[in-house]
């Protein structure tokens, strides 16, 4: 048992895309906890063996190409989305299949702090929506963590850094480029109190993305060559993209790496394979492209934290792919400074979430270390908003907390009603920048009933976000003069109305779990069958679906509904109808027509209930018009 710990163990997780990490604190310092057999990293792939067992980690990657209908890679870049996962016949989400990544590292903390509760602090990128952080806080919670706290990986960064430099006062960039995912962050650090100031990144760049680009390469020699290509063969691509992966890795510390694969694909029941010198130079003219993307988001987040490139003071490099010389070399340039080589790019990550541990569990609250983050979005609601033109409509999004502000926040704004007699208001929440709702990510709404009848404008709601340090949002909304309140948790109303599917996944989970003989010892089962061998290929599975494809389309789709209507009053939305009549054809026209007189007749008749019924109509055919 470990002295140092007073109630529940508290780790530190870096789930990352290709590579997972857990760390913990020892004598004051973060350490990386390692495995029986001596690894600390853990490849973030996940197989179901022949014999249905899960495995996780090396003996996973190993069979991708082997087994690509039982494994899976790169499950983070689908955190978030309700895609199905199908491993050997079996649906997984995203997050069940993150927990069994995560329920290997939580073996670990097992090994070392014996079975029991164990509190973790994990990361993910500065950028992950509301839903990803809420999916990647329910995959912690199914491996069996309490999940103390999301944070950010730039912040872990400059945590794990911040620690061994407390005196060191300034501006520091985290330049995190890893295999599917890049982050820029600019972190300042001001008497021990860290505070990230800007973030950026791209959730599509990263160094897989340059293994698929030596895969063409490799793909346009062999279809020059022997006019095939290879990449029509799943096994062929599969076989490439780990030749490519190699080669890229060597070409960090050689000038030229040498390809030799005597069999890649078949050609009426002949070998084709591919023998070729990859240069240095080569490889830096596919890339530097995607590198120079890299280096714009760069400029643009030291822009967006109001500075300039001579205001930064230390260079933090991240992330597997920063070992690139290219990587290296073009941020040297642009900043005029040499990166800092006593940040570990594998692993300050997951340590700087075992510091954050630390702070929370009190191993390290003496440090006098302090971090706080940022929010990697605005998040408002919808209101009405003028067009160009003059015209009011539905749909304009109201920011209430910018991007970039400091978290913790709670921030409060008013609003008024928009029409005659509304007793109801919906709250509809959104995370984005575009001045527009429908081009933002919906969160999600609710109504505030209760509001005491009156004319347009006189009635005030007061609208209440709380963003706290797991990136997660509470929304309230108040009527002023009733007190009538509505809130919602994200989180909680998700997990509420999950709990039965979430206890049937931990249950799930567990079972396959328990059929894995995690003895890190290399599975027979596996070893029998080569993929080098032609002669194996029939006894491996079929190869139904392109598991790693990196076309593959696999963002949330962007939410198309129409938003729900704030109403306009009466006069004021047969205007907006009249002005919006003439862009119709006449199929939309004619019962937006009959609509505006029957709300002409209501106007007339001073109805209230008539009024609004009317009223909700006009506003869905002006917005069917819209949409
Ligand atoms: P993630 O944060 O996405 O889990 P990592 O930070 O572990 O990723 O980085 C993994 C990526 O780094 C992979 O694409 C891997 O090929 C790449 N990588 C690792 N070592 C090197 C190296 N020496 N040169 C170039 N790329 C490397
Ligand atoms: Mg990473």
């Amino acid at each position: 048992m470990n002295q140092e710990y007073t109630s529940h163990p508290v780790v530190g997780i870096d789930l990352g895309t290709t590579n997972s990490a857990i760390a913990y604190i020892r004598g004051g310092k973060p350490e990386l906890i390692e495995a029986a057999n001596g690894e600390s990293l853990l490849p973030s792939v996940v197989l179901i063996d022949p014999k249905g067992a899960v495995i996780v980690g090396q003996n996973a990657k190993d069979a991708l190409v082997a087994m690509p209908d039982r494994s899976i890679a790169a499950i983070k870049r689908k955190m978030g989305s309700d895609e199905e996962i199908v491993l050997a016949d079996q649906a997984f989400s995203p997050e069940e299949i993150s927990a069994f990544i995560l329920k290997e590292l939580k073996q670990r903390a097992d090994e070392l702090y014996g079975e029991g509760e164990k509190e973790a602090v994990i990361t993910v990128p500065a950028y992950f929506t509301d839903e990803q952080r809420r999916a990647t806080k329910r995959a912690g919670e199914m491996a069996g963590f309490i999940v103390e706290r999301i944070i950010n990986e730039p912040t872990a960064a400059a945590l794990a850094f911040g620690l061994d430099h407390l005196q060191k006062d300034g501006h520091f960039l985290v330049y995190d480029l890893g295999g599917g995912t890049f982050d820029v962050s600019i972190v300042e650090m001001f008497s021990g109190v860290l505070e990230v100031k800007a973030s950026s990144g791209d959730h599509m760049l990263g160094g897989e993305d340059f293994d698929w680009l030596l895969v063409d390469w490799f793909a346009e020699k062999i279809l020059a060559e022997h006019d095939i290509d290879p990449r029509l063969d799943i096994r062929g691509k599969a076989l490439l993209k780990e030749e490519a992966e190699r080669v890229k890795i060597a070409l960090s510390s050689e000038e030229s790496v040498s390809v030799s694969l005597p069999l890649v694909t078949l050609q009426e029941n002949r070998p084709v394979g591919l023998a070729v010198e990859v240069t240095r130079s080569q490889f830096v003219a596919l890339i530097e492209g995607l590198i120079a993307q890299t280096m714009e988001r760069t400029s643009q987040v030291i822009k967006d934290a109001e500075l300039s490139v001579k205001d930064i003071d230390e260079v933090l490099l991240v992330g597997g792919s920063t070992r690139i010389p290219l990587v290296r070399d073009s941020i040297s340039a642009k900043l005029g400074l040499s990166p800092r080589s006593d940040v570990h790019p594998d692993e300050a990550v997951a340590l700087g979430a075992a510091v954050q541990a630390g702070l929370k569990s009190g191993l390290l609250s003496e440090s006098g270390l302090i971090a706080t983050d940022v929010a990697p979005f605005s998040m408002g609601i919808a209101v009405l908003a003028e067009k160009p033109g003059g015209r009011i409509k539905p749909g304009g999004f109201s920011p209430i907390i910018s991007k970039n502000t400091t978290i913790p926040v709670t921030r409060t704004e008013k609003f008024y009603t928009s029409a005659m007699g509304q007793t109801a208001v919906s709250i509809e929440v959104y995370q984005g920048e575009h001045e527009w709702v429908k081009h933002n990510h919906r969160l999600g709404e609710f109504l505030l009933e209760g509001i005491p009848e009156n004319w347009k404008g006189q009635e005030a709601i007061e609208v209440t976000f709380r963003y706290n340090l797991n990136g997660i949002l509470e929304v309230s909304a108040r009527s002023v003069s009733s007190g009538e309140e509505m809130s919602i948790t994200l989180q909680d109303a998700l997990i509420r109305n999950n709990r039965r599917e979430f206890e049937e996944s931990v249950q799930r989970l567990q079972k396959l779990w328990e059929n894995a003989p995690h003895n890190l010892e290399e599975d027979e089962s596996l070893e029998d069958i080569s993929v080098d061998d032609p002669e194996d290929w029939d006894l491996l599975p079929d190869f139904p679906a392109d598991l790693d494809d990196p076309d593959e389309d696999w963002d949330i789709p962007e939410d198309d509904e129409a938003p729900t209507v704030l109403h306009e009053d009466g006069q004021q939305l047969i205007e907006q109808a009249r002005k919006t009549l003439a862009d119709l054809d006449s199929e939309q026209q004619i019962p937006l027509v009959a609509a505006i007189q029957e709300l002409e007749q209501a106007l007339k008749e001073e109805n209230v209930d008539q009024l609004k019924d009317v009223m909700a109509r006009v506003t869905d055919l002006l917005i069917d018009a819209e949409y």
